[in-house]
């Protein structure tokens, strides 16, 4: 489970300073689905990347499976996110010098994974998002929905228990749009917990609950039957 109280953060320049998340309490289960939703400039990518440990909060707890995050260092995130996390992006945010095997490859050479493992856990990501055609291939040299399915691959590798997503769907026709939430509503039957920052009304359909910021709140929260 992740929880978090009171989470505050806050963007100082030299201009001006914006209260990007103005106390957050908010509680995720294990194998839930949780889309957030809210207008632009709500605070919806810089709870995401929170909660992803890219960042830390200005104020307030986070509790990361068992463990307080909210004031350890950018070393000690990473070390934690792992294997632990995986993100899929609206940009897909693939490395264009690397191929679709070598992006997916990515995280398991980071967790030092054994190569007979390594090329097993790759192929088995490839074959399930439909990709393994594309392994030679380079990120600009294929569809955005490839793209999306490559940068799921490289997410899901890993094996990871949460995957967080900011606007999966952002950059797809509604076509490939769909293939990407029933992929995710797929990972999400096998147990991983999803946290996903949309806008689309369809998408937030595959959660279970959606929770609605404004001004860095929490404002509303629907559950679905
Ligand atoms: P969108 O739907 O447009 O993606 P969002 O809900 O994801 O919006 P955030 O990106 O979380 O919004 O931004 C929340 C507020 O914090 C905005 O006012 C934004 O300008 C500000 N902000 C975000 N990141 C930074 C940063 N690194 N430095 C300064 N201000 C920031
Ligand atoms: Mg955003």
């Amino acid at each position: 489970m992740i929880q978090t109280v009171n989470l505050q953060k806050l963007f100082a320049t030299e201009e001006v300073e914006t209260t990007a998340l103005n106390g957050i309490n908010m509680e995720v289960r294990d194998g839930e689905f949780v889309a957030i939703m809210g207008p632009s400039g709500c605070g919806k990518s810089t709870l995401l990347n929170i909660l992803g440990l890219l960042d830390n909060p200005s104020e307030g707890e986070y509790n990361f499976y068992g463990t307080p995050v909210a004031r350890m260092t950018e070393r000690q995130r990473a070390q934690l996110r792992k294997g632990s996390i995986g993100f899929v992006f609206q940009s897909f945010n693939l490395i264009d010098e690397l191929t679709v095997y070598e992006n997916v490859e990515l995280p398991l050479l980071y967790l030092k994974t054994p190569p007979d493992e390594r090329k097993a856990r790759v192929e088995e990501a490839l074959e399930r998002m439909s990709i393994m055609h594309r392994r030679n291939h380079f990120p600009q040299q294929l569809s955005g929905g490839q793209q999306q399915r490559t940068a799921i691959a490289r997410a899901v590798v890993a094996k990871p228990k949460l995957i967080l997503a900011d606007e999966p769907t952002g950059n797809l026709d509604s076509k490939n749009g769909e293939e990407v939430m029933k992929l995710l509503g797929e990972l999400n039957d096998e147990g991983t917990t999803i946290i996903m920052v949309t806008h689309s009304p369809y998408d937030a359909g595959f959660a279970h609950r959606i929770v609605n910021l404004f001004d860095g709140k929490v404002v509303t929260e629907n559950f679905h039957v």
